[in-house]
């Protein structure tokens, strides 16, 4: 049988790299050339602990033996533990599980609007959200999605999404009202260019939101799970959501979404207004529950701000070797971005061809490091090595 495919019956969604993975194991993966890559993208965030972490792949080979499906009309032991791991390290009393992003932030929105016109009795249902954001392709999510590109050829969208400019508290101030019935955001936008959100803005956020009598939701889908440096990024800023919505990294690259929420605002969900077939199955529950237990054996979060630390150490070296070149360094933990003056798809092309380095892009000109947190201080090494390389002669 011929090995030879084409992409001909796929449909074209993605600017793809030309490079086929075969292979993947801790922080390497192989094509099928047989060419070894130091992945630092994560598979977009979603391999915090690496390709094939050894204790997520013993829990899943486990589980296949076990049981792979059920509906969702029996008890889940297995949903009620990862909902148990998530609500002690978010200190939020409530889960719902998904497959994806995307679908997560489908069940947030619904919970908040079903949580004002249900439970509260109001009529609201504005949500506001930012330009430059990313909450996903679903129609609501892609509504809420603060970038033009995203929505082209869609029309029309659903109804009741604003997008204000980030990190300005006057914009908010005036814009939130007894309409408003949520705020969502990234606190560090991912996909939008890697900006994290000003502490006093947050906060300020928050009290707004109580004083008008709307929620907040934080999107924690790339920035949860310890890639900060915090369990969720929110505790980066002394607040508190009423909804988060996790999916990326929870199962180290099976696929699982979900939100949590307070048992008040929990309580607008209840039997039969929201639901999902394969949502909370038991594989992708053993691979959750299996992925916070080893996060909480590493002490990911403190593990990821000593990574950040070492990154930051090499990364300002760059920018002070080359400032006509690096505008600027942002982000917390591992979620970094390099703005250069450069065109940053260029930059990673150069370092995947020429070092064997995947990186990814954050906008035309922001290069996005999102490498697993088992990444040593020799890859930390090897990195930085590139992209000085990259800056110098791209
Ligand atoms: C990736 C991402 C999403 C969408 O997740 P999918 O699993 O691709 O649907 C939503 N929000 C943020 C912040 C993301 O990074």
């Amino acid at each position: 049988m011929s090995t030879v495919t084409t992409a001909a019956h796929l449909m074209n969604t993605y600017f793809k790299w030309p490079i086929r993975l075969v292979k993947g194991q801790g922080n390497r993966v192989w094509d099928d050339k047989g060419r070894e890559y130091l992945d630092a993208t994560s598979g977009i965030g979603v391999n915090a602990l690496g390709h094939v972490p050894p204790t997520v792949a013993k829990r899943l080979h486990e589980q296949v033996d076990t049981l792979w499906h059920t509906s969702n009309l029996v008890e889940h032991p297995l949903q009620e533990q990862l909902a148990e791991k998530l609500a002690a390290i978010s200190g939020l009393d409530r889960a719902f599980f998904c497959n994806s992003g995307a679908e997560a932030n489908e069940a947030a929105i619904k919970l908040a609007r079903r949580y004002m016109q249900k439970v509260k009795g109001e009529e609201r249902f504005e949500i506001i959200t930012f330009t430059q954001s990313f909450h996903g392709r679903t129609l609501a999510t892609l509504t809420a999605t603060g970038q033009d590109k995203v929505k082209d050829g869609f029309l029309p969208l659903p109804e009741g999404f604003i997008h204000l400019p980030y990190n300005d508290v006057q914009a908010v101030q005036e814009a939130i009202s007894s309409k408003t019935c949520a705020v969502m955001l990234e606190l560090v936008q991912g996909e939008g260019g890697v900006y994290p959100a000003e502490e006093a803005w947050v906060k300020e956020l928050r009290k707004l939101c109580d004083a008008h009598g709307a929620l907040l939701i934080i999107d924690e889908i790339q920035t949860g799970m310890g890639r900060t440096g915090e369990w969720f990024s929110y505790q980066h800023y002394g607040i508190k959501p009423d909804i988060i919505s996790v999916a990326k990294a929870l199962g180290s690259g099976f696929p699982v979404g979900g939100i949590l929420a307070t048992e008040e605002v929990a309580q607008a969900f209840a039997p039969g207004t929201h639901g999902t077939t394969f949502g909370g199955n038991p594989l992708a529950m053993a691979a959750g529950i299996a992925t916070v237990e080893t996060l909480l054996a590493e002490q990911a979060p403190a593990k990821v701000k000593g990574l950040h630390q070492q990154f930051m150490v090499h990364l300002q070296a760059i920018q002070q070797a080359h400032p006509d070149k690096v505008k600027a360094i942002r982000g917390k933990g591992l979620l970094i971005g390099l703005e250069t003056t450069q065109a940053a798809a260029d930059l990673i092309t150069y370092i995947r061809e020429k070092h064997g380095i995947l990186l990814l892009v954050a906008g035309p000109q922001v290069v996005r490091l999102l490498p697993s947190y088992i990444t040593t201080e020799a890859e930390i090494e090897q990195i930085a090595a590139a992209l000085k390389d990259a800056l110098q002669n791209v």
